[in-house]
């Protein structure tokens, strides 16, 4: 397959949908990006790269950095962590807090934000937050293969300026006894990680590791053990777009995970990880262009979970 090729066509099958959807306003650094943008990469397991479109432009990843702390975590103390966040689908939007009321302040996955907001207190342990992030930018340059990595400082303090939403979970999580750190302790790391800037190039590449069960093709190492790479992908699966899980799932068939800056990260394990941007999203918060990519390559490749 000629993956340069397969990448413009389905940019090509695409491109009458980019006015459709609504970019994330709740911050004005996403408000402001224009809205009309497109870019897609694919990094493969045989080494071979491809992207179109505006696939070097860096973007908010936000949610999608969910993904990556969670590996962190799994990779190290992690089994814990699921006695404090569940596995389930949540039918709810991402950031959600009634079930948190019915569920003693056991977040339903680690993909909505409450349940991210537990990772990321995991993920700070005993040290600061400033510590924790420092991991992640590390983690991410690591699997990226790029040192230009970083927070996107303008966004991050726009998220805390707006965050009453994120304060309000993670305060009722923590009357529960679910946090660990203070909250605004744990916020300050969940605003940062949200604010990191990636291009779909640098996030395919990051994302290789969980097509490969677990081991970075890149640096040979292993990032999480082949049985965590599965649940990771598993969760991706199934809470991976809130409320739009099913539809994805129906639609495009493998793993992935959205972010309200537009992009999703899929995976195809055992061939590919693939990495589309496009800010204006459906009704869940997902890229409405970038899932419609990611159907088409689907269709066009044959590539899907359920055989
Ligand atoms: N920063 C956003 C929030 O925490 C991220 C949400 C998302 O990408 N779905 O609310």
């Amino acid at each position: 397959m000629d993956m340069e090729r397969l990448l413009q066509d389905v940019a090509d099958d695409v491109r009458q949908s980019l006015g459709t959807g609504k970019v994330a306003d709740y911050i004005p650094a996403l408000a402001q990006v224009p809205p009309n943008q497109f870019g897609l990469a694919i990094a493969c397991l045989d080494g071979r790269h491809a992207s179109v479109g505006d696939a070097d432009q860096p973007f908010s990843i936000q949610s999608i950095s969910k993904v990556f702390t969670l590996a962190m975590v799994l990779s190290g103390r992690g089994p814990l962590v699921w006695d404090r966040v569940g596995r389930e689908p949540s039918g709810t939007p991402f950031n959600s807090i009634v079930q948190l009321e019915h569920e003693s302040g056991v977040p339903r996955n680690p993909l909505i934000n409450a349940g991210a907001i537990v990772v990321t207190d995991h993920l700070i342990g005993g040290s600061s937050a400033d510590d924790a992030v420092d991991r992640l930018v590390a983690f991410m340059r690591a699997r990226s293969g790029s040192n230009s990595i970083g927070v996107d400082q303008q966004v991050a303090r726009s998220e805390s300026e707006t965050g009453s939403r994120n304060r309000s979970l993670a305060h009722f999580m923590a009357s529960f006894s679910n946090l660990r750190n203070p909250v605004e302790t744990v916020l300050s790391a969940y605003f940062r990680q949200c604010a990191l800037a990636l291009s779909c190039r640098q996030l395919a590449q990051a994302g290789l590791f969980l097509a490969n069960k677990g081991r970075d093709p890149q640096t040979d190492e292993m990032v999480v053990a082949p049985d965590q790479c599965r649940r990771i992908n598993a969760v991706m699966m199934t809470c991976g777009h809130y409320d739009g899980s099913g539809d994805f799932a129906f639609r495009v068939g493998f793993p992935g995970k959205s972010g309200v800056g537009g992009g999703i990260l899929a995976i195809v394990p055992g061939e590919a990880s693939i990495a589309v941007w496009s800010p204006r999203l459906n009704r869940s918060g997902t890229s409405w262009t970038g899932s419609q990519a990611l159907e088409r390559l689907a269709a066009r490749t044959g590539w899907s979970v359920f055989g």
